[in-house]
Order: structure tokens, then sequence, then C-alpha cells
């Protein structure tokens, strides 16, 4: 399907809102129902329609069928949360004494998942260096019933080899899920290579503006279906109609966003490289990733996100760095317009802080849609404090 027509027609039904161009923002949390049998067949089967906003909403769905169809798929949940578009569809898929495979190093809460949650429930997670394709394949069990990918994660960017793990799975009737927030739909198309379940955090990309947390998940009807009936309508994370509305909104100029975020990126991850007092600076098509052939197998592009290492990294050169950007906005999140940074220190105590380890001392950056010349200007002045410690 042409990306033009998913993201300007598909699901709008302009003739059924007054032909307004702008989709209406349905504001309601309940359906009217005419007769008892009508009333009767929506209560039996919720997938089929609207009834309660917990379950569907009409803004939601035009916007369920735009995500569907960028993942090249067939059906989409919207979250009012990225996580809860992790964490509900694997809740979905496990039952007690099932075992996870999951990447080493995936997003924070996602971590706590597998690690604090799942085992209450007794199902339990072996974590497995996703670089390592033979070593998934060997960490499976006759419980495994999930495969849980992350390619790449958001502050190393280690990848996995997507076709071949979904290969083996699928010989083994494992389902694949991956977190593909890194990349959107736009630089990377996971189910294509036979990935079963398609998460994203849909505040980061998606909604770009920094004024919305939602999450997607995509994939076969029969799958979504089964997500959909008791999970998600049991606990209830649906995303209010509203920032479905502002998420539709955004669809609208994803293309355009990435295209000028990766650009920009492409510019300062020049300048960083090239500077004297910068180490590295870790993305997937990096030409010292030693994955980089994989990562252009399987992606697009990398986006507006990667980290650096300070040249002979401490916490005090860490701390002055950060705490001198004027522009470069020191917070959570990414996907939005503006520029941001994450040092990992922060995340660690500083009685734990060791510059020994290697995930310790990365910083994240992300780059937004600024001009490249006024974070470079920043990042500048900034690493010239650093030198003067
Ligand atoms: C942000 C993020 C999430 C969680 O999404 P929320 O919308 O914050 O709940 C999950 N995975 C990745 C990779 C993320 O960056």
């Amino acid at each position: 399907m042409d990306i033009s027509y998913i993201l300007n027609e598909l699901g709008e039904e302009r003739e059924n809102y007054f032909n307004a161009i702008a989709p209406p923002i349905i504001q309601t949390s309940n359906f009217k129902f005419n007769t008892v049998d009508d009333f009767r067949s929506a209560l039996a089967d919720e997938y089929q329609g609207n009834l309660y906003s917990r379950g569907f909403n009409p803004t939601v769905d035009i916007l369920r069928k735009k995500l569907a169809a960028l993942d090249g798929t067939e059906d989409a949940l919207v979250f009012g949360s990225g996580i809860a578009a992790v964490t509900i569809p694997v809740l979905a898929l496990l039952q007690q004494g099932d075992e996870v495979i999951c990447v080493e190093n995936p997003y924070s809460w996602t971590i706590k998942l597998f690690t604090d949650l799942l085992p209450k429930f007794g199902v339990t997670t072996t974590f497995v260096d996703g670089s390592d394709t033979a070593a998934i394949e060997a960490a499976i069990t006759p419980q495994t019933k999930l495969i849980y990918l992350e390619s790449p994660n958001t502050f190393s960017f280690e990848v996995q080899d997507l076709e071949a793990i979904a290969k083996i799975a699928h010989a083994k009737n494992i389902i694949t899920m991956i977190d593909n927030s890194y990349c959107s739909p736009l630089y990377q198309q996971p189910i294509a290579y036979g990935i079963d379940l398609v998460a994203q955090s849909a505040t980061k990309y998606l909604a770009g503006h920094s004024d919305v947390v939602a999450g997607v998940v995509t994939g076969k009807k029969e799958l979504i279906k089964r997500i959909f009936e008791k999970e998600y309508m049991n606990i209830g994370a649906a995303v209010a109609p509203q920032n479905a509305w502002l998420l539709l909104r955004s669809l609208r100029t994803l293309p355009i966003r990435l295209e000028k975020i990766t650009a920009n990126a492409n510019k300062v991850i020049e300048y960083l490289e090239q500077h004297p007092k910068i180490e590295k600076v870790l993305y997937p098509f990096s030409k010292n990733n030693k994955q980089l052939d994989l990562a252009k197998k399987q992606m697009k592009a990398c986006g507006g996100l990667f980290s650096i290492v300070l040249k002979d990294p401490s916490l005090e050169k860490i701390e002055t760095f950060c705490n001198s950007l004027k522009h470069i906005l020191m917070a959570v999140s990414w996907g939005g317009y503006e520029s941001l940074i994450i040092p990992a220190c922060a995340g660690v105590s500083k009685a734990d802080f060791d510059v020994n380890n290697p995930r310790h001392v990365l910083i994240r950056i992300y780059v937004g849609l600024e001009e490249p010349e006024y974070l470079i200007r920043d990042l500048e002045q900034a690493l010239e404090k650093v030198q003067n410690l």
C-alpha cells in the first residue's frame, strides 16, 4: 500500500462526518443500540465494533487501520502507553509454567516486566545476547512460548537477525515479538521478516511532539483479537480519543519529520565523530559497528537517536558536559521535535557509578528538528567546558 494513501486516506470515511477533512474526536465513553438483538450481538463479540471506548472507538479505529497498514499487517491495538503495548500482549500470550527468551538490554520497564512482574505468575525469562542467534536457539526449551526482541535497543543499539530468529521460532511454534520503537515502520518492517507482533512506543516518533503518551501493537487479526478479548479489555489501557486524534495529526508528517531528523542527526554525528574529545559514537550504521551489515540489511536508516562516550570519561566530565548544554535538553524520552540528552550515569547512584562499566559512561543524544548548526554550536561550547577540567 502506498504510504501517501495510508497517511492521507486509509480509514477516513469523511462522508460519515460532514466531509470534514480532519476526522472528529469522538469523545464518548459508550454507544447506543436500537434493539436488544443488536445489543446482545455487540456484547457477545466486542471485537466487532463500537460498544464502549475501553474497547473500540471510531477515532481510534482510523488510527488502528493506518498503523496496521504502516507495518504491513492486518490489525493494530492502540494503548495508553508504549509499555502497555509491550506488557499487555506479553501477558496475553503466556501462562503459568511458560518460558520467555528476551534479548539483553531491552527498555528498562521491559526488563522489569520479565524480571519482577511475570515471575509472580510463574513465568520465567532467560536473557540472551541478541547478536548471537545460535545462543537464542540454544536457549529454547519445550516451555519456551515467546521470543522477545528489541532491535535496535535505544541506548547501545545492538540488533538481532530478525529473519533467522523468526524462522527458528516458527519451526517450534514460538511467537516472536519485537519492540520496533527505534526504527518506526518507516525504517524497519519486522513483519516482512516473519516477526509475529510489533510493539512501539507511539510516544516517540509516531506522536513526535512530546505531548502524547501512547503505544501500539500490530499483527495478524487472530493474534490481535486474542490480545483484545481478555487482557486488553481487562487491564483497560486503551488510548483516549483525544490522544488518538493527536496521533492521527502527527502521522501526516511522520515521513518528513523522520527525514529531517535523520539528516540532522547525520550532520551532528559527523561533527562528533571527528571531535578530539569524543571517544566514539554508537549507532547502528556506524562504520565501527560489528553488526553493520545486518543493520543495513534490516533497516533503512537510523533516525535521531545515538550515544557517545567522552575521551577518558569520568563522572565529573560527563556531568560538566551535560550541565553545560543550553539548548539540548536533559530529559527522558525522544522522538519529538526537541533535541535531548540522557547520561546513563543519571540512572546510577554516585556510589555505584563505575567508570570501567561501558554502559555507565554512555551519554545518549536525541537529535530533533532544530537546525544541525544550532545543535553543533551547543555541543561545541559544552565540549569546550570539558577541556577546562
Ligand atoms: C519509551 C519506550 C518504551 C515505553 O513507551 P512509553 O510510551 O513511555 O510507555 C518502550 N520501548 C522503547 C524502546 C522506548 O523507547
